[in-house]
């Protein structure tokens, strides 16, 4: 009988299962959740209309509803189709396995979102990365240089980046999109942060794709991500989608939510009243370095990110430590912007940890 190791794909020895951390009871800072939960009244009236569901049957897999109040509230201009995915995480999967013809190339500035480089190795692309400058903005040269001699077939482009919280400049990431010869997705997961967004620009891009996700909006929870492409496009993600992806209680809480839109724009209103604050607290504190965030986080730079780390774990604070993941994330920590009596909490914990 043989082993997993001698059975199992040698990329998928070679890969570590994604982190997450434990969180009962702690100031959870590490994921870029939004940190309100649905006012009272509206959980009961969600509560009412999940009641309503007939989950004995199988969800519609094209989810017309759903797409159609998406396409309303995120203003997706007319004649393109939104792809849904199990959260963006199963879109980048799917675009992946799309795309990967033999020998085909992924290419993404790094560090960024380690799910690309996943999916690359998964499906079977060859990964390449442009290494970000010092300052973790975009090398515009380099970058434009790799697509012209690596030809990639596909592109991530996280506007704005995580972990580094970096929005790049838009004309050049026009330019990237221009000078790629494959399909290009920007993945727009923290829009309703970055008040930045290629989804009105679709028109100008045959080659562009806009991938967004309600994670990062307060509705990490129910997984639902969507992708905005032509239907060229789309036709050929659709036939790689599992057919019941999008199960039928995200489905109706989905719609739901994007009814009450308003709310969950204050939620974020109410994290972007924090940020400015909480980022200059940061770069007070002695010995750390913030860079400029367009998100709901800051990277930070500290003396020892494995010993404020975990000095911050025992006072009951869970960041991201980033150190040892990448080179140009030596002793870093990422830390999600919380609510007023949570950044508090950091703020002093974190001084503390540091000395
Ligand atoms: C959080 C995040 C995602 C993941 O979104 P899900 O919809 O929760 O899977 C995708 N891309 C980036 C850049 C992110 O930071």
């Amino acid at each position: 009988m043989k082993t997993p190791e001698e059975l199992v794909r040698p990329e998928i020895l070679a890969l570590q299962a994604y982190p997450v951390a434990e969180a009962e009871g702690m100031v959870k800072l590490d994921a870029m959740e939004n940190p309100y939960r649905l006012p009272e009244p509206l959980a009961k009236q969600l509560a009412e209309r999940l009641a309503k569901v007939a989950i004995n049957r199988y969800p519609d897999p094209t989810a017309p509803r759903l797409r159609a109040r998406l396409a309303q509230a995120m203003r997706v201009p007319a004649g393109y189709e939104i792809v849904l995915g199990n959260g963006s995480d199963d879109l980048i999967q799917i675009v992946s396995f799309t795309l990967a013809r033999p020998g085909a190339v992924m290419l993404t500035p790094e560090p960024t979102f380690v799910i690309y480089r996943i999916n690359a190795n998964l499906s079977g692309m060859r990964f390449v990365g442009v290494p970000l400058r010092s300052d973790l903005d975009l090398d515009y040269e380099a970058t434009l240089a790799a697509v012209r001699e690596q030809q990639p077939a596909l592109v991530f482009l996280a506007y704005p980046n995580n972990p580094t919280g970096v929005l790049y400049a838009e004309d050049q990431v026009a330019e990237i999109i221009r000078a790629a010869p494959g399909l290009v997705v920007l993945d727009e997961a923290y829009h309703v942060y970055a008040r930045r967004s290629f989804l009105p620009r679709l028109a100008e891009f045959e080659n562009l794709a806009v991938m967004r996700t309600v994670s990062k909006m307060s509705l990490a929870g129910i997984r639902l991500g969507y992708l905005v492409s032509r239907a060229g496009w789309a036709a050929q993600f659709n036939k790689v989608r599992q057919v019941y992806n999008i199960n039928v209680l995200t489905q109706a809480a989905a719609e739901f939510a994007l009814e009450h839109l308003d709310v969950l724009e204050e939620q974020a209103q109410r994290v972007l009243a924090e940020r400015p604050g909480v980022g200059s607290a940061l770069a007070a504190l002695p010995g750390v370095t913030v860079f400029p965030s367009a998100a709901n986080f800051f990277l930070v730079r500290v003396p020892d990110s494995n010993r404020a780390y975990e000095r911050l774990r025992r006072q009951g604070v869970l960041v991201r430590n980033f150190n040892g993941t990448h080179p140009m994330l030596a002793n870093c920590l990422r830390i999600t912007v919380g609510t007023p009596g949570e950044n508090r909490i950091l703020l002093t914990a974190l001084r503390e940890a540091l000395q």
